[in-house]
């Protein structure tokens, strides 16, 4: 990949990082004020807890599935100042850019990708 297209990727993981960044960083906060509070005094107050419960559990996942790929994010950024962003871990060929736009943080090509996610089903 020439370097006018690895400064491209740069600016589009970076701002990708942003605004994951404040999304993680708000529903940390509402996690962490949700274990603090307590599942027994909240019940007593909140009539509705099932519910509320359940979206604050949602919350909390989504938080740490943005970390990782806040992680991802980060790890790309760190291969575009080695320069082996946009070639497959596995194979070394070229991710297609199509691929890379869908997904910045792509380490692997989409053969290699599907030929992993097969491993890891069974
Ligand atoms: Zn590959």
């Amino acid at each position: 990949m020439n370097k006018k297209d690895l400064q491209r990727y740069k600016k589009l993981i970076e701002d990708e990082r942003l605004r994951v960044g404040e999304r993680v960083d708000m529903k940390e906060i509402q996690g962490m004020a949700a274990s603090q509070s307590g599942n027994q005094s909240y019940s007593n107050h909140m009539a509705d807890i099932g519910s509320d419960a359940i979206e604050q559990e949602q919350a909390f996942l989504h938080a740490s599935q943005g970390t990782d790929y806040l992680m991802a994010l980060e790890d790309a950024l760190r291969r575009i100042d080695k320069g082996t962003y946009g070639v497959c871990e596995e194979c070394s060929e070229k991710i297609p850019p199509r691929r890379l736009e869908a997904f910045l943080a792509a380490r692997l090509c989409v053969k290699c990708q599907s030929k992993l996610e097969r491993l890891q089903r069974s």
